[in-house]
């Protein structure tokens, strides 16, 4: 670890411990390409949500909960920055809710696979975890997307009923929607076009939504649905705040 990431008193160790991880995940062959550019963009709108999770963003959290603890065949999607930002939580959420997480990225080649495979594996025998980990081997597609990205497996993907995909792509998103399920992202772009197409858009940090989501599960305060929720309000009130932040630095 870098000298300035492995110092929790420095105002930047989040944000410096994430960078970290994808580093390594870089060095093992987890990520693609436009994996740090992504990440990039992520950052620019947390800092404009000034690095916190917003009361909007709790609420939608909890509502996301409540929907995978009541689904009939909840997944977890996962690509490669979120095996690398938070595939331990992860795992440990799944574990919790008793569903599977399914591999799916976006550049499939079978190395990049095999990292991914080879550290949630390693994860889940570390952490004593029982989680089905589906990907591998795809078998079924998701209707109107062109090429590898449509590739999912029948078991996980494509016959869930809710599915919580982190840092989605806007048209696999629609895609998904468009299938009838329940879509659950967490996007810090309160712009992105996922965003605006999921059922519910938790507008905060992939790990700070994991860290959130299981202290929920382990309070015993998660399987409550929101009442009333109202998805165009959260996202309403992500631009609220980051109007007001601006506002108070000008
Ligand atoms: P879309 O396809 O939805 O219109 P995009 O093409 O702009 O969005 P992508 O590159 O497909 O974006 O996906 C990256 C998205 O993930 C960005 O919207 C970025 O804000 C978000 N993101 C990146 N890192 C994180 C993170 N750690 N936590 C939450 N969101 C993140
Ligand atoms: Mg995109």
């Amino acid at each position: 670890m870098t000298e300035i990431a492995a110092d929790p008193s420095h105002p930047r160790y989040q944000s410096l411990l994430m960078r970290h991880r994808l580093e390594e995940a870089e060095k093992k062959g987890m990520l693609a390409g436009s994996a740090l550019i992504a990440h990039g963009r992520g950052e620019a709108f947390d800092y404009l949500l000034g690095e916190q999770t917003i009361p909007s963003a709790l609420r939608a959290t909890q509502q996301a909960l409540a929907l995978l603890s009541s689904a009939k065949r909840p997944v977890i999607s996962l690509n490669g920055n979120v095996v690398a930002l938070a595939g331990k939580e992860v795992l440990h959420l799944a574990h919790q809710l008793k569903c599977p997480v399914e591999i799916n990225i976006f550049y499939r080649t079978p190395e990049r696979m095999k990292a991914l495979l080879g550290h949630l594996n390693e994860i889940k025998l570390q952490e004593k975890l029982d989680v089905e980990i589906l990907g591998a081997e795809p078998d079924a597609r998701i209707p109107g997307l062109e090429g590898p990205r449509a590739n999912c497996t029948k078991q996980g993907i494509f016959e869930s009923d809710v599915l919580l995909v982190p840092l989605e792509d806007g048209d696999r998103c629609e895609a998904l929607v468009a299938m009838g399920k329940t879509v659950l992202v967490i996007d810090l772009n309160p712009l992105s076009r996922t965003a605006r197409m999921a059922s519910v858009t938790i507008i905060d940090e992939l790990s700070r939504v994991i860290t959130n989501m299981n202290e929920m599960l382990l309070s015993g305060a998660a399987t409550k649905p929101v009442e009333n929720y109202q998805n165009a309000q959260t996202i309403e009130e992500a631009f609220t705040h980051i109007a007001s932040f601006l506002s108070s630095e000008g």
